[in-house]
């Protein structure tokens, strides 16, 4: 711990009104603070002490639960006191005022837990998986927040960054020695050992991409003509009424932007404007941002009244797209031809005809847009992960690939070897810089 560190406060639940609030005290000596604030004759650690809240005049502020979390067996690795009070903001916000008479200063964004990182008591993974189980958007989700935070994901890393560094030695130690008969025989060892390896790296490559996905979902653009039924597919697949459903041309005027959770993955549904050339300026503005959303899209619907075939304006967004997006059609109102729900291939192109008010053929769409995303249904043991995880791994397993190419060149295999063991490590924060520390503890919540 840094026994320089200053006191630092914060209320650690919520911002609204609840029965308790908690405020969280974090520093290397909290003498003066516990003093000020309560009067407990034996503070005991981890025990819950019933006292009241002092003002500096001795007037009770609140009353409630205080307890002390000695060094290093707290949150931070530092010493830590919270306050149980009433959850009402002005009384929690009176408990930080005056922690803060008793020179203790605000925490920024995520201090607390940078402390954790930088006291050794989490890693990297397990720091940010605090921030995506707080903001959970599934169940499945959460759960698997919490296999990150009880690292899980880091276990994994650190196995495979074991196995680098076994080899990098090896590697180093045939490079220092190069004897004819130690080369002939560490030769087959090293392309034995660096398949392994590379192995590991491609189903940790894997296992990440489905954690990005539960964490941070993907994006579906639907397009399509006013009318054909964007609006109805929107609250059909998100069971709930988000868009406003008419039968008036030109409604949707600006894309909308919704979450939906299929099978647990978080879906930013961007229901584009009714696209077309139009003299509006309010229009054009919605137009230009649908525009803008199809070059993020991860998943296209393009959807059809069943009864018409492609418009010209279809087409014309068609060929806007990046030809990487996989696309769907989707021919809704097959209720009004009493048309079963089905899937067709045509030309390559997937086809799913449903009817949005009716509810029919809408499953085979949200599996056809899993399988489109990546995501396997029904597994139990992703833990969570995010786009830092996922470059980290792309770049490792771009010099674990190219050392694979180049096994029989020592020195250069042994260059990527520590590519890859850099690119790797960085993961968990091994070799972190201070920016990218302070770029990931910025987006968490003060009080956390
Ligand atoms: P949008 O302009 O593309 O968003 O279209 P809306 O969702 O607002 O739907 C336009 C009209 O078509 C509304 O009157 C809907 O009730 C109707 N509609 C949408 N889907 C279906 C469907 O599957 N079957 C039938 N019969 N009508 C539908």
């Amino acid at each position: 711990m840094n026994y320089n560190a200053d006191n630092i406060v914060a209320i650690a639940s919520g911002s609204g009104y609840a029965g308790v609030g908690v405020v969280r005290i974090s520093g290397a000596n909290l003498d003066k603070v516990i003093a000020g604030i309560a009067r407990i004759k034996t503070l005991r650690p981890r025990y819950a002490h019933y006292a009241d809240f002092l003002d500096v005049n001795g007037e009770i502020l609140d009353s409630g639960l205080v307890i002390y979390f000695p060094a290093p067996n707290s949150f931070t690795g530092e010493e830590v006191i919270e306050l149980q009070g009433h959850g009402s903001p002005v009384v929690l916000n009176m408990l930080v005022k005056r922690c803060i008479e008793l020179g203790c200063r605000m925490a920024e964004a995520g201090e607390f837990s940078k402390r954790a990182y930088l006291n050794g008591k989490i890693d990297l993974v397990q720091a940010e998986s605090i921030a995506d189980l707080i903001h959970a958007e599934s169940e499945a989700s959460a759960r698997g927040a919490l296999k990150s935070l009880k690292g899980e994901f880091s276990d994994y890393v650190g196995q495979i960054n074991s196995s680098l560094i076994n080899l990098r030695m090896f590697v180093e130690a045939t490079l220092d020695f190069p004897e004819e008969d130690i080369e002939f025989i560490a030769a087959a060892k090293i392309k034995d050992k660096l398949s392994l390896v590379r192995q590991q790296i491609y189903d940790l490559l894997h296992s990440t991409k489905q954690g990005v996905l539960l964490n941070q979902g993907a994006n579906i653009v639907i397009v399509g003509q006013p009318n054909v039924g964007k609006s109805s597919l929107l609250n059909a697949l998100a069971n709930e009424d988000v868009a406003i459903v008419t039968d008036i041309a030109g409604t949707t005027r600006d894309i909308v932007k919704q979450k939906i959770i299929i099978d647990d993955i978080p879906f930013n549904i961007i229901d584009t404007a009714g696209i077309r050339d139009t003299q509006d300026v309010v229009e054009k503005i919605g137009i230009q941002r649908a525009l803008d959303a199809l070059s993020r899209a991860d998943v296209c619907l393009v959807l059809l009244d069943y009864r018409h075939g492609i418009a010209a304006e279809e087409l014309q967004i068609i060929n806007a797209l990046p030809a990487n997006v996989p696309m769907i059609y989707v021919h809704n109102k097959i209720d009004l031809s009493g048309g079963k729900p089905r899937i067709e291939k045509v030309d390559g192109h997937t086809h799913i005809y449903i009817s949005a008010r009716e509810k029919l053929g809408l499953e085979n769409l949200r599996q056809q847009i899993l399988a489109l995303i990546g995501w396997e249904n029904n597994q139990s043991d992703v833990f969570i992960a995010r786009t830092r995880h996922l470059d980290a791994m792309r770049t490792t397993v771009e010099h674990i690939d190219y050392a694979f190419m180049n096994w029989e060149q020592l020195d250069i295999l042994a260059e990527e070897l520590r590519y890859a063991h850099t690119a790797l490590g960085g993961i968990v924060g091994e070799f972190s810089a201070d920016d990218l520390l302070g770029e990931i503890f910025s987006k968490f919540c003060i009080g956390k």
